[in-house]
């Protein structure tokens, strides 16, 4: 994992997560945690080594893979900051499985840690909006959909988007990206297509044109799902064998409990918003049905 430096005092660590580093005056605000304590030990050490204080993190979102790392640098003192309800989950990180899992108690599959992080205290929660960290001057933007109150950090030309934008390369790899919420992902997305520079939560960092490129392929991705999901309604179907045939159709292959129970959420994302403009209904046939008005 060596860092990128982007514009002056502004770093991208590359990995399964893209960290971020925002520094000034010799302190340093670190943007996301990592799945668990290893690169939240890397990202703190090269801090030091470079002669920055770490003076606070921004978690993005509530996600174990984006602050699963976090309760280590809580441990050494560092205040968490994050917006509401994702800092709640944070600290009750027990209900991310519980969730996923239609709230019953979660399959032990769901108890590793992708979806069940070490719990960490926030210090302070984050609203959109210009932020000062003492000489450190950033904005959080609200970037809800892949989660309920995701945020991004924008640093003059650069967004830190976190999940709201899953570039090409992503997409290939998970055909039906996680989404809680189709209306909030789709405005988000405008937010992120006006930035120059744009480090995706996972993926290559973009520029320019490439941002343009990848937040037209993603919203295509949602738009191409929705579709899908409406033609499978035809026929009265459980959001199961919607899931099933979408898969199909994109070629996800779903292969644990986990990939199957994110990617069942998508569908039901889909399926909400397909209920809220009047186009498809549920109804009970035995089983809980989705069908075309
Ligand atoms: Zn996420």
């Amino acid at each position: 994992m060596e860092p990128i430096e982007l514009i002056a005092g502004v770093w991208v660590f590359p990995g399964a997560v893209n960290l971020g580093v925002i520094a000034a005056e010799g302190r340093a605000v670190f943007i996301d945690a990592g799945l668990d304590d290893s690169a939240a030990r890397k990202l703190w050490r090269w801090a030091e080594e470079a002669g920055l204080k770490p003076h606070a993190a921004i978690l993005t979102h509530a996600h174990a893979d984006h602050f699963g790392g976090a309760y280590l640098w809580e441990k050494r003192g560092l205040p968490l900051y994050a917006s509401e309800p994702e800092g709640a989950m944070m600290e009750n990180p027990e209900f991310e499985p519980i969730f996923l899992f239609s709230g019953a108690s979660p399959h032990p599959e769901l108890l590793s840690k992708f979806t069940l992080a070490k719990p960490c205290r926030i210090s302070q929660t984050l609203a959109q909006g210009p932020l000062e960290l003492g000489s450190i001057s950033l904005e959080i933007v609200a970037l809800p959909g892949h989660a309920p109150a995701q945020i991004g950090v924008r640093v003059g030309p650069v967004l830190f988007c976190a999940d709201a934008l899953f570039p090409p390369e992503i997409l290939s790899k998970h055909p039906i990206p996680f989404c809680h919420d189709f209306s909030g992902a789709l405005s988000s997305l405008r937010n992120v297509e006006e930035a120059e520079v744009v480090v995706p939560g996972h993926g290559p960092i973009l520029r320019n044109a490439e941002v343009r490129g990848a937040c037209g392929e993603f919203r295509d991705r949602l738009e191409q799902i929705k579709d899908l999901v409406f033609q499978e309604t035809t026929n009265p179907k459980s959001a199961e064998e919607i899931l099933a045939k979408v898969a199909a159709e994109l070629g996800a292959k779903l292969q644990t409990i986990t990939e199957f129970l994110l990617a069942r959420t998508t569908i039901l994302a889909a399926l909400t918003a397909l209920v809220r403009e009047g186009l498809v209904e549920a109804v009970l046939e035995g089983n809980l049905l989705w069908r075309r008005r």
